[in-house]
């Protein structure tokens, strides 16, 4: 008997600012047309995230007066147990409702079925679409998931090294089987993140594989 397959396509922060914007990812229009071909595949759910910053984000560099890509170390919120966390600070980007926080032009948006806003509380970043560092709070994401009965989730998208990787780290956590897409995927700085994710069990696949794996 086959096992259940149910596949989600999770599409991370495909947005102006971090293609054309004030946070571009190097070469991050490369991966719209791959993007939008897997847009194109039968998923039982296509769900994007969206980095929704207010303009004081704890993220940026502006709001600490420091220059941009320093790091500091943050802190959970008041009344909350953690550990401190270092934090890259950002220029601004992807403020909400402005034009940064966009999906980026020309990718196929009406082909999603859902988007969830992530880094809205002024004091959390948030680099994965499932949830704060901290586990305090999730995102609409792991209801939908849940809701769609998804087994195996498929993540493309910005950045490799960082939301990406945060978001495909949360849902192995979350006990899904993970794939990311390397050639619908771009990073601030291409490097560890791929052996880090292989070693968590995470798999690495290319979208022509997906799309193999999608005609079941
Ligand atoms: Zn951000």
């Amino acid at each position: 008997m086959k096992a259940k397959f149910t596949p989600a396509l999770i599409v991370v922060d495909m947005q102006y600012d971090f293609v054309h914007g004030s946070l571009a990812v190097p070469d991050a229009s490369a991966i719209i047309q791959p993007v939008n071909s897997l847009l194109a595949c039968p998923f039982a759910i296509k769900i994007a995230s969206k980095d929704f910053h207010p303009p004081d984000h704890i993220s940026f560099a502006r709001t600490h007066n420091k220059p941009v890509f320093s790091k500091i170390n943050i802190h959970p919120p008041r009344y909350h147990e953690g550990r401190a966390l270092e934090q890259v600070l950002w220029p601004v980007h992807c403020v909400a409702n402005t034009p940064g926080a966009d999906f980026v032009e020309g990718l196929s948006h009406q082909a999603i079925n859902t988007t969830v806003l992530k880094g809205q509380d002024p004091g959390i970043e948030m680099y994965s679409a499932f949830r704060d560092p901290w586990h305090l709070a999730e995102t609409a994401l792991p209801a939908a998931l849940q809701r769609h009965g998804v087994t195996d989730v498929f993540i493309v998208g910005l950045a490799g090294d960082y939301c990406v990787m945060s978001t495909a780290l949360d849902a192995v956590d979350f006990g899904y089987k993970t794939w990311v897409v390397k050639d619908a995927v771009k990073s601030v700085h291409d490097g560890e993140e791929w052996d880090e994710m292989e070693r968590k069990g995470i798999r690495l696949v290319d979208s022509q594989e997906v799309k193999k794996l999608l005609s079941y």
